[in-house]
């Protein structure tokens, strides 16, 4: 991984670019990331530019045998630890035994969230776990001298699911750390780490993307640009959301949203029963994904019709519907919709057959309608 291949967060590589170069380099930094953010992609490309041998005032060069190595997460100056689970798939205690299926994991996309890993390793349970052994095996793995690059690396994914004891043999390290050895914590979730762990590493605090450096990034990525309008708008900076939207496109939420409203406001009983049975159709995640999109226009459309327009982060092509439908309905009606969605998507959680969710809603919508 770059730094170029990481979409904006531009100071943020510029001050870790400055310390290498200036050799300031904090023995333990933690990369405290909005979820979905860059963190751990600023992570590995700083890394590689720490160990490159032909680096230069922007970037690590990308081609030397040391970022080869980097470039396929198999430097020998470089680890790993990361949470683990109870997996049929893999048969193993710490994360060493997973090692090959995290570099998969991490090289696909390095914008990824713990729910996210532990189905890929296809975990029993959901929770994840970095024990303690594994905290005092950081100690053996580096006890060797660096191999090829002047500096060991430790990269710890996660400190933040760590418990108390993992936690404090962490601590143990860190407050005595090895000659020449950096550690870089990532974390999405900071504020469950122990305030000890924190006041012991330089922390990089990574803002969420920006809507901009989404957008550009989903269209670096093949995805058309009104595709990547739409999915930036729903993901809120959260690029692991972003990729997620990409796969399940296809659909065409706002088409969707758009008909059903219309047939919600025509009062066209025949329609929404066909509507109800094609979202019957549906795969829950998609059911889930349309009412969710529903909420947010109805949001949307409520600051609309409160005045604050300016707030909207609405796509151009949606504007003009949303402004009509605002004006279809009143506030009251507009808050009761937010509220029957809310409920329609609690049922569809818990397994209420989504046809009669879907055509309650409807008919509840079109009465709203009717009432203006
Ligand atoms: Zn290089």
């Amino acid at each position: 991984m770059l730094f170029k291949d990481i979409p904006g967060l531009e100071s943020i590589k510029s001050t870790l670019i400055r310390s290498v170069q200036t050799s300031h380099l904090a023995h333990a930094q933690l990369f405290d990331s909005a979820p979905g953010g860059g963190g751990l992609a600023l992570a590995l490309a700083f890394s590689t530019y720490i160990n490159c041998t032909n680096r230069s005032e922007e970037d690590s060069c990308g081609v030397c045998a040391s970022c080869a190595k980097m470039n396929k997460l198999i430097h020998p100056d470089f680890h790993f630890i990361f949470p683990i689970a109870t997996s049929k798939k893999i048969d193993g205690k710490t994360s060493e035994a997973f090692l090959s299926y995290w570099r998969s994991f991490i090289l696909e996309s390095p914008y990824r969230l713990l729910p996210e890993w532990l189905d890929y390793i296809s975990a029993e349970n959901k929770q994840g776990n970095i024990a303690v052994e594994e905290a005092r095996g950081i100690l053996r793995k580096l006890s060797v001298k660096a191999y090829e690059g002047e500096y060991k690396i430790l990269l710890l994914w996660k400190p933040d699911i760590m418990n108390a004891s993992a936690s404090n043999a962490l601590l143990k390290i860190l407050e005595e750390p090895p000659f020449k050895t950096i550690f870089l914590l990532v974390s999405d979730q900071s504020d469950r780490l122990l305030t000890t762990i924190i006041s012991r590493t330089q922390r990089i605090a990574v803002p969420a993307f920006s809507d901009k450096d989404v957008r550009t990034f989903l269209m670096d990525h093949t995805v058309s640009e009104s595709t990547a309008k739409h999915i930036t708008y729903l993901s809120d900076g959260n690029l692991s959301e972003a990729l997620q939207l990409v796969k399940e496109t296809g659909d065409d939420r706002s088409g969707w949203f758009i008909e059903w409203m219309r047939s919600c406001y025509k009062y066209d009983v025949a329609h929404l029963v066909k509507f109800a049975d094609s979202f019957d159709g549906m795969n829950k995640e998609k059911q889930k994904g349309l009412l969710d999109y529903a909420l947010r226009l109805f949001r949307d459309m409520l600051v609309w019709s409160h005045g604050a327009g300016e707030l909207l982060r609405v796509p151009e092509e949606e504007l003009t519907f949303v402004q009509n439908f605002s004006k279809a309905v009143n506030f009251e009606s507009l808050e009761n919709m937010i509220q029957e969605v809310n409920v329609a998507y609690y049922h569809i959680e818990r397994n209420v057959r989504a046809k009669m969710v879907l055509l309650d809603l409807s008919l509840t919508i079109a009465h709203f309608f009717q009432r203006r």
